[in-house]
C-alpha cells in the first residue's frame, strides 16, 4: 500500500505534468462524477495531504474552483503519459480518471477513492488529518500532542490513525518501531521519548520520498533494505533471529505489524505479563508460534 512519500511523489509528478496546463479531454470513470467535466479549467497545483491527493483546479465563469480528490488504498496509482501515446502496460479496465493537456495526460488507475469538491471545501474530505509528514506545515508537537491524547493505545495503532499524523502506513510503522527498539503493541504511555519517535518517523519518510525503494537499513541492496517489514519468518538483520508478525489494533481496523522479538522491548500479542525470556529460548520445537491478541 502506497505511504505518504509514494503520495508525495506522485503529487509531485503530477503536479509537473499538469499545473498551469489546461485540461483538453476529462474521463472520470467514477459513479458519483460520471457527468463531471474539467475541460477548459487549468489546473492549479497537485499537492499529497497525507496519503490524499488533491488536484486543485481553476474557477469557471459559473462554478467555483474545485479539487479533484484520489485516494490510492491499496493498490491505486498515478501514472502520466505523453497525450496520444497509451503505454498499455496497465489494465484499461482499471482506469478511473482519465486527465489530458496538450501534452501530457495523467491517468488514475485503481484509485480507491476519488471525489470533486469545491476548493474552499476541501477541509471535508482533509480536515481531519493529523499533522502531514510530509507537508509544508509539518507540526511535529502538534503530533506528539495527539500522540500523547489516548496513552492507553498501543503506539503501532496509534502511528496508523491518521487523525494522529498523516502519511504512516504499516511499512514505517513496522521500520520505527524496529529503530526505536520497542514491539508496535507498546502503550503509548511508556515511550522513553515520543518526540524522538515523532521526528524519527519524520526523518524515515523525509529520507526516501525521493526514492522509489524505501530503504531503512542505509543499505540498497535487495533484501537488506529495511529491517522488519514484510520479513516474517526470514533473520533478522541485526540480532539474527527471526521476525515475526501479528495484528495491531481493533478488528476490523488491525493492521499488521512485523517485529523482532530479540530487538525490540515491549508487549507483544502473546505477552501475558511475564518477563520477556532471552533470545533464543522462546520456540519450543515443531509449534507453530501462536499470535493471539490479549484480551
Ligand atoms: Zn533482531
Amino acid at each position: 500500500m502506497p505511504e505518504g512519500d509514494v503520495v508525495w511523489r506522485t503529487a509531485r509528478r503530477l503536479h509537473q505534468a499538469q499545473a498551469g496546463r489546461e485540461v483538453t479531454a476529462c474521463d472520470l470513470r467514477w459513479p458519483s462524477l460520471a457527468t463531471v467535466d474539467l475541460t477548459g479549467r487549468t489546473v492549479v497545483e497537485v499537492v499529497s495531504a497525507g496519503k490524499h491527493l488533491l488536484t486543485r483546479l481553476t474557477a469557471t465563469d459559473d462554478e467555483p474552483a474545485v479539487t479533484l480528490h484520489s485516494h490510492l488504498r491499496m493498490e491505486g496509482s498515478w501514472y502520466v503519459e505523453r497525450t496520444g501515446e497509451r503505454d498499455g502496460r496497465r489494465s484499461a479496465s482499471g482506469i478511473r480518471a482519465v486527465l489530458e493537456n496538450a501534452e501530457w495526460t495523467a491517468v488514475g488507475h485503481k484509485l480507491g477513492m476519488l471525489d470533486l469538491v469545491a476548493t474552499a471545501h476541501e477541509d471535508e474530505l482533509v480536515g481531519h488529518l493529523g499533522p502531514d509528514l510530509l507537508g509544508p506545515g509539518w507540526d511535529p508537537v502538534e503530533a506528539e500532542h495527539r500522540l500523547l491524547a489516548d496513552p492507553g493505545r498501543a503506539v503501532g495503532e496509534a502511528l496508523l490513525d491518521q487523525r494522529v499524523l498523516a502519511g504512516v502506513g504499516t511499512f514505517y510503522l513496522a521500520e520505527a518501531c524496529f529503530l526505536a527498539r520497542l514491539t508496535p503493541w507498546t502503550p503509548v504511555r511508556d515511550l522513553p521519548d515520543p518526540a524522538k519517535l515523532i521526528d524519527l518517523v519524520h526523518r524515515l519518510l523525509d529520507v526516501n520520498k525521493e526514492r522509489v525503494d524505501q530503504v531503512t537499513t542505509g543499505d540498497l541492496r535487495r533484501g537488506r533494505q529495511n529491517y522488519a517489514h514484510a520479513r516474517s519468518g526470514l533473520p533478522c538483520l541485526r540480532c539474527a533471529g527471526t521476525v515475526r508478525v501479528a495484528p495491531v489494533g481493533v478488528p476490523p481496523q488491525d493492521r499488521t505489524a512485523f517485529f523482532c522479538p530479540g530487538c525490540q522491548v515491549g508487549p507483544t500479542p502473546t505477552d501475558d505479563g511475564r518477563p520477556q525470556r532471552p533470545l533464543g529460548s522462546s520456540r519450543r520445537s515443531g509449534a507453530a508460534p501462536a499470535y493471539r491478541t490479549r484480551r
